[in-house]
């Protein structure tokens, strides 16, 4: 193992988020990411300790918390999967919030092979539509193994 471990799957989640609360909002407050990953103010706190300990974050008066150089290579990197992932899903005719829910939900868990190979899959596809049609009219409907779970 390299002497720098990578963050822990919650760890990048808090960065993701922070990322994009960042992004959109010009600041993240610990309210808005409890209520985004929906967890408690508490437990932001301190994830945000942690994150700040392991120089991916600090606070800063009045701009309240900043990533670090490092911290925002991580969240680049992150968003960049979850980027990947949602071409990928949004081949398959799945609804948004169902490829936003089950993204969240593997993309930490994801190895980068894994995520090469379906970066490569979705390029396939994109080149190749008429196979894309194929496979989407050898289903029985838009959600065919989910049909009759929900
Ligand atoms: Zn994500």
């Amino acid at each position: 193992m390299s002497a720098s471990s990578p963050p822990s799957q919650s760890a990048e989640d808090y960065l993701e988020r922070i990322h994009e609360l960042i992004e959109e909002k010009g600041y993240a407050r610990v309210i808005d990411i409890a209520s985004s990953l929906k967890v408690k103010q508490g437990s932001v706190t301190s994830m945000v300790q942690k994150l700040g300990e392991l120089g991916y974050l600090n606070y800063e008066k009045y701009r309240g918390l900043m990533l670090t150089e490092k911290g925002r290579a991580v969240a680049c990197r992150i968003q960049k999967r979850h980027e990947t992932l949602s071409r990928f899903f949004s081949l398959f005719e799945l609804d948004a919030g169902t490829q936003q829910h089950d993204i969240e939900g593997i993309e930490h868990h994801l190895s980068p092979a894994t995520v090469a190979i379906l970066s490569d899959l979705a390029t396939f596809f994109e080149k190749n539509p008429g196979t894309l049609r194929k496979f989407l009219s050898s289903r029985k409907g838009p959600n065919s193994e989910a049909d009759g779970q929900q």
